[in-house]
């Protein structure tokens, strides 16, 4: 081991410890003074080595502009303290994306490709402290106590991980070390293909996206899969009841969440299974979506990150805030659900015509599962006032078509809306690599303004 490669692991080791038994606030007051600390030197001495932030560097956290994805990628030099353009950073992204080989980076930067799902794709940057930093927090928040000792003892066997995602990257490769056995698996190749090296790992921790986790669980249910994971993560989808049910009937564990996209570790699940926003590395900006502050959009600053500087940014995605206080006694904001993108949103006139109002994505797909199981895919896009529904059963497909226009009816009746028109055709199975979009707003009836 050269002494890099030791830095290095202490490091991701020091975050752990430090994550994992230091930043455990019970007291709301103790998490925002630490944040308020936290935040002041990131605004004063790392921010302005940008140029993006170096005339706005001293006003305070809430003066500073909101940015997205779409601002980041249009001055993407200025939103990074190394200067470096999209012409410098996208051939290293774009090679890796096709070679599959995911370990070139830029002198100590990799450089990551986000899922270009609704159109515009983000590039991030990540130096190697930063990675080793990630590395140890994202293990401190998520392992169960049990598996702890795996990490420590030279005794005993390597923890083994094994993790599927789209694209690999020097992100996750950075968690491979001694005592972790780290097995990625590209989704690009098809599941069928992952499942013999699986059966060989036998993985201790299984990582990945909700739809994959399914049918992982149906390949185990099928015999095709001996497996016994004693920790499973869902991470990059949104989890739908359904799924984790299938996933605990077949490995006998419920799913936890990562709640992580390129922009950062946003969320993890705690021992009592709520899922925690990840407060205490993160400050999160609620974005209220309604009057009674029950959903919101989250602004988040990054307060760790020392290269992309993500400051006051508005991710896309609609989280569901919980009703009651988690009884783990963490002061992070306890949430409900990650209900899905902004453009998972369907939007119908209501009764009165006047205005547009928003159906959310999980009350829209709770009435959809008391189809029952007969819906066995599906996906709804909008485009003005139509809805194209696609519906896979091995029922009766018009039999099924009709109960979920009624289905819709009902719940429009209900929610004060006007029922949209819809138009039926059959589910066809998206490419592996893709993520499940079931709802997507492709474009607004025209001529009404949309009112939350
Ligand atoms: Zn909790």
């Amino acid at each position: 081991m050269n002494s890099e490669h030791l830095l290095g692991t202490l490091r991701t080791i020091g975050s752990f410890v430090f994550s994992r038994y230091a930043l455990r606030f019970r007291r709301r007051e103790r998490l925002e003074a630490w944040q308020a600390r936290r935040l002041r030197y990131f605004i004063a001495r790392v921010i302005p080595r940008s140029e993006r932030f170096k005339a706005l560097a001293n006003d305070g956290l809430h003066r500073l502009p909101i940015m997205d994805k779409a601002s980041l990628m249009n001055d993407f030099a200025g939103f990074n303290t190394r200067a470096l353009s999209l012409e410098q950073v996208l051939p290293v992204a774009l090679q890796a994306e096709q070679s599959r080989d995911f370990s070139p980076t830029l002198g100590d930067i990799t450089v990551g490709l986000s899922s270009g799902t609704s159109g515009a794709q983000g590039v991030f940057l990540v130096s190697s402290v930063e990675r080793q930093r990630w590395a140890g927090i994202l293990l401190a928040r998520t392992l169960p106590r049990a598996l702890l000792p795996r990490l420590v003892c030279p005794w005993l066997a390597p923890l083994r991980i094994a993790f599927f995602l789209r694209a690999n990257s020097r992100l996750y490769t950075t968690l491979a070390s001694r005592r972790i056995d780290f097995a990625f698996h590209d989704l690009t190749l098809g599941l069928a293909a992952s499942l013999e090296r699986l059966n060989q790992q036998n993985p201790d921790v299984l990582v990945a996206p909700a739809t994959v986790l399914r049918g992982l669980a149906q390949a185990a249910l099928a015999g095709q899969l001996t497996i016994r994971p004693r920790h499973i993560l869902s991470v990059a989808e949104v989890l739908e009841s359904t799924d984790a049910e299938v996933v605990q009937q077949a490995f006998g564990i419920k799913p936890q969440q990562i709640y992580q996209a390129s922009e950062g570790f946003l969320g993890y699940t705690c021992e009592a299974g709520t899922l925690h926003l990840n407060e205490s590395h993160l400050h999160i900006e609620p974005q209220w979506l309604d009057p009674q502050r029950t959903r919101f959009q989250p602004i988040i600053t990054d307060f760790s990150r020392r290269t992309q500087l993500i400051v006051r940014y508005r991710l896309n995605d609609i989280l569901r805030v919980a009703s009651a206080p988690c009884s783990c006694g963490r002061a992070e904001r306890a949430i409900a659900a990650v209900e899905g993108r902004a453009d998972e949103i369907l939007w119908l006139p209501r009764l009165d015509g006047q205005q547009l109002a928003p159906l959310y994505p999980d009350v829209l797909r709770r009435a959809l599962l008391m189809l029952g199981a007969e819906l066995e895919e599906y996906e709804i896009h909008q485009r003005g006032l139509l809805w194209q529904a696609n519906l896979r059963t091995s029922g009766d497909y018009h039999g099924l078509c009709q109960r979920l226009t009624e289905a819709l009816a009902e719940l429009c009746a209900q929610q004060g809306l006007q029922a949209p028109s819809l138009s039926f055709g059959h589910w066809q199975a998206p490419p592996p690599q893709t993520k499940r979009r079931r709802l997507l707003m492709l474009q607004l009836p025209e001529g009404l303004s949309c009112v939350y």
